[in-house]
């Protein structure tokens, strides 16, 4: 998987870019992302509810 969105709002994990605000650095894999993590932006939806998705950054 290299991106996964969130069910409840429109943010997209990356696993390209990670989110450094969450201490995920660029290039995390979802695997790696703690199972009790929960969405940052809607603070509702955890990691098992993302859905998989395209990436929308293509990585150089
Ligand atoms: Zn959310």
């Amino acid at each position: 998987m290299l991106a996964a969105r969130c069910p409840g709002c429109e943010y997209v994990y990356e696993v390209a870019a990670g989110d450094e605000h969450e201490g995920f650095a660029a290039g995390t894999a979802w695997a790696d992302i703690p199972v009790d993590w929960c969405c940052p932006d809607c603070g509702v939806r955890e990691k098992v509810d993302f859905v998989p998705v395209e990436p929308e950054r293509s990585v150089a």
